[in-house]
């Protein structure tokens, strides 16, 4: 199979990386030292066009110009007070990011499984102060097939083995049901349940798209029951979907939005939770926080996200560039090389006929071409390119990416 095997360099680099680091990912053996917007160079100056964009952390592609200056100006002031002092940019961030998704409220933290937690223990205090619901009853309905992170009480609702394999005893206090089943999850409300939380797309789940019009009978159920939607959009918000928010796409406002990845640029780990002051205002001082969240160097790249996003023209690029990809795809289907090819914007789920081959032969198969995308659940291939990649660009991967499959076609001949 045309699968490029790693140079001695790079060899040498990934074994220091297997003996000492633990081994809780399996990256394809590619060494990465540098990168600016879609291109990222290895160990020995090959070039790559990156289509995963760290999981949609690098939305405005590697070290965007304005991020960059953003964080080098900040740090030449100030990187960390800590929330024991007020920092000055702590302020037209959380406002900005407030005014962005129509909320009055924003607690900031770094890392996407972190404001999981604060959704949950925010939907939690709500339900007991706020809605009335008996102590330690609290309930939040959760998807079958979610992906929200690895922390304990995250992974206690994952339905995935893998993830929570060893690591129990597990937080309760969470009912599953189906993904994109409005009826299942209003049968599932109880006077206990708080929240129901979900991705508006389930990215790690293989860009799972809802059927059209679930989002809305989320909403209206949610709301008629006085349970809060939380709409986890730190893979498919910022744009990735093809609107700032995936929500967006059905005109659904949930109560509650989760952000991360690409909060941060790409930078900096940066995550938040951000609802109205009547549900985030459960919150008073001691009750929840971090070292680290909402800190002056993160808050300035922040903003300059938010305003990277306030034009639309990333959205409009995601949606364009999107469409112009997934119609370049089409031989994959009609070829029966690929069972389905799912797209949201520039986030394309392909699920590779197993006669083909796994998803991670296929992704090998593209990196031998310059293309890095990332396999999940074994026979779906993953493409998040960075929204400012060019036509240019993007034809040049589907270029490749047909040629890949072709090969993998002709091999098993
Ligand atoms: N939620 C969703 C929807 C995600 O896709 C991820 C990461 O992939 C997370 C939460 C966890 O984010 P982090 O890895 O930054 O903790």
């Amino acid at each position: 199979m045309d699968i490029v095997a790693p140079t001695t360099h790079q060899q040498a680099a990934i074994e220091v990386v297997e003996t000492f680091g633990a081994h809780n990912y399996s990256p394809l053996p590619v060494v990465i030292s540098s990168a600016v917007g879609v291109h990222v160079t290895d160990i020995d100056g090959l070039h790559y066009l990156d289509c995963l964009s760290a999981y949609s952390a690098l939305n405005f592609g590697h070290r965007h110009p304005a991020l960059v200056a953003a964080a080098i100006e900040q740090l030449g002031k100030v990187t960390l007070t800590s929330r024991a002092f007020y920092a000055e940019p702590f302020g037209p961030f959380v406002e900005g990011l407030a005014k962005l998704c129509g909320k009055s409220m924003v607690l900031p933290m770094n890392t996407g499984v972190e404001a999981v937690e604060t959704a949950i223990k925010t939907a939690r205090k709500w339900g007991y102060e706020v809605k009335g619901v008996a102590e330690d009853r609290a309930t939040i309905i959760v998807m079958e097939g979610n992906f929200h992170g690895r922390s304990t009480t995250v992974i206690s609702f994952s339905d995935d083995p893998e993830a929570r394999t060893h690591f129990g005893p597990f937080t309760p206090g969470f009912v599953h049901v189906p993904y994109g089943d409005a009826d299942a999850l209003e049968a599932a409300i109880t006077d206990d349940v708080v929240a129901v939380l979900l991705e508006p797309i389930q990215g790690e789940g293989g860009v799972i798209i809802p059927p059209e019009g679930y989002l809305r009978r989320v909403r209206e159920i949610t709301a008629a029951h006085g349970v809060l939607m939380i709409a986890d959009e730190i893979q498919s918000g910022l744009g990735r979907s093809g609107e700032t928010f995936a929500c967006d796409r059905e005109g659904v406002v949930p109560d509650v939005y989760i952000l991360g990845k690409a909060l941060g640029g790409g930078i900096l780990p940066l995550s938040a939770v951000v609802a109205d002051a009547d549900i985030l205002g459960v919150f008073h001082p001691g009750q929840h926080g971090s070292t680290f969240g909402g800190n002056p160097l993160a808050c300035a790249v922040g903003s300059a996200v938010l305003d990277l996003l306030s034009t639309g023209e990333l959205q409009a690029r995601s949606r364009e560039v999107g469409a112009r990809f997934r119609a370049g795809l089409q031989p994959l289907l009609d070829r029966g090389w690929a069972t389905e090819i799912r797209q949201a914007g520039l986030w394309l789920g392909i699920d590779v006929d197993p006669a083909l081959g796994t998803a991670r032969e296929l992704c090998y198969r593209l990196m031998a071409k310059q293309v890095l995308a990332k396999d999940t659940h074994g026979h779906t291939i993953r493409f998040a390119p960075p929204l400012v990649i060019s036509d240019a660009e993007i034809d040049e991967v589907l270029e490749h990416t047909l040629a890949a499959f072709t090969e993998a076609d002709a091999d098993r001949r």
